[in-house]
């Protein structure tokens, strides 16, 4: 069984490194790599291939920087050629990126069974460009993975077939497990001290793609910085951004470049919390116990929420964002939960789902 695993960006790699683990442990198994190039440098890409022990990918289909509709046709021109020369059967997609739906529609389109991995997630915002990959994609798939109930909720309720639905677990948990036992050493050498300083992220569209949000970024960070050591580990997105509007994150905190997945899971490790807006990050604070600031209205993860320590800040202000802290600081979390099957064997589960319905059938 030949296998394409598609990923672009940052966290697809996270996600493709145990399923393609997995598959590999299977002698008819053949899993292939294709990276479309959403995220091209080394510090968004390179090391993430390094760092995950995946082999470089085995088709590059190199779309570059772009808008999205532009990407999603470069990504579908290239990728139907790659679908042609290895007739594949079976393509894998995961996540919410252009490139998730993109190569979704290329496989749908060839008709080659479209397995999509962490499916389901609505954050009912159809203004995120992540929620319209999502929900196109899901239409499109044959086989589609889950990471928690409310998911599989939701693709019922659009009338998905529920023989194509596995509550399946997470496979960003799985990548995370893996690595579990080399996040432990304190990165000394940055001057911030272990368990006490605030790690932030930001690079959703919404917050970070226009002055105002910039700006009320910025506000946010210097109140913080008053009161606690913040380290912000900025997005390129987010600093294209705010050097196009004059704006210095650094003059106000400590900002670091984006970071390698084990040094990034180090510092989320020993802060005190994380405020972001990433989807991966909820998700990982989830699993660590790590209180979670999310900057955002809405959630596609509610079980981070529900069980975990996330907790969710619409319409965020820099007062807002200083007093949730306190709370959150102050608060017990001895009640938390990690969400079922989120236990590092999600790929495993995945790849006998997959065996039973195209190799054992
Ligand atoms: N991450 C990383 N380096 C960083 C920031 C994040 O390795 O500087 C990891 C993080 O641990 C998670 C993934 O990247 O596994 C999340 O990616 P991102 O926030 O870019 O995307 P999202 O999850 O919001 O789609």
């Amino acid at each position: 069984m030949k296998i394409i695993l598609v990923a672009g960006t940052r966290p697809n790699f996270v996600k493709i490194a145990p399923l393609y683990r997995a598959f590999l442990q299977y002698p008819d198994m053949h899993p292939q790599i294709v990276h479309t190039g959403q995220h091209y440098d080394f510090h968004m890409s390179g090391i993430f291939f390094e760092q995950l022990g995946i082999p470089e990918p085995d088709h590059f289909l190199g779309v570059g920087p772009g808008s999205s509709t532009t990407q999603t046709a470069e990504i579908m021109y290239a990728f139907e050629r790659v679908i042609r020369d290895e007739n594949p059967d079976l393509v894998v997609v995961v996540g919410d990126v252009t490139s998730t739906f993109a190569c979704a529609l290329v496989a749908a389109q060839m008709r080659v069974p479209l397995a999509h991995v962490e499916a389901g997630l609505r954050s009912r915002d159809r203004t995120m460009p992540e929620e319209m990959n999502r929900i196109l994609t899901d239409a499109l798939s044959d086989q589609l993975f889950v990471t928690e109930q409310a998911a599989v909720d939701n693709l019922l309720r659009e009338n998905i077939d529920p023989r194509r639905v596995h509550l399946a677990g997470n496979v960003v948990i799985d990548s995370l497990v893996h690595f579990r036992g080399r996040i432990d050493d304190f990165p000394a050498d940055l001057g911030i001290n272990a368990g006490r300083y605030l790690l932030v992220t930001m690079h959703r569209q919404a917050n970070v793609d226009h002055e105002t949000g910039l700006r009320k970024i910025a506000g946010m960070l210097e109140t913080l910085g008053t009161r606690w050591q913040v380290v912000f580990v900025t997005h390129p997105r987010t600093a294209r951004n705010a050097a196009s509007f004059g704006l210095d994150f650094a003059e106000l905190v400590k900002t670091l470049p984006p970071q390698g997945y084990l040094e990034f899971l180090r510092l989320m490790r020993h802060s005190a919390a994380v405020i972001t807006d990433s989807g991966g990050v909820q998700e990982e604070t989830t699993f660590l116990g790590i209180p979670c600031i999310t900057l955002r209205n809405n959630t596609e993860r509610p079980v981070t929420v529900e069980c975990g320590t996330n907790y969710l800040l619409p319409d965020f202000d820099a007062q807002k964002v200083r007093d949730t802290i306190e709370i959150v600081l102050s608060g017990d979390f001895s009640n938390r939960r990690v969400p079922p099957l989120w236990d590092g064997n999600t790929a495993q589960r995945i790849v006998n789902i997959l065996r039973e319905k195209y190799i054992n059938s």
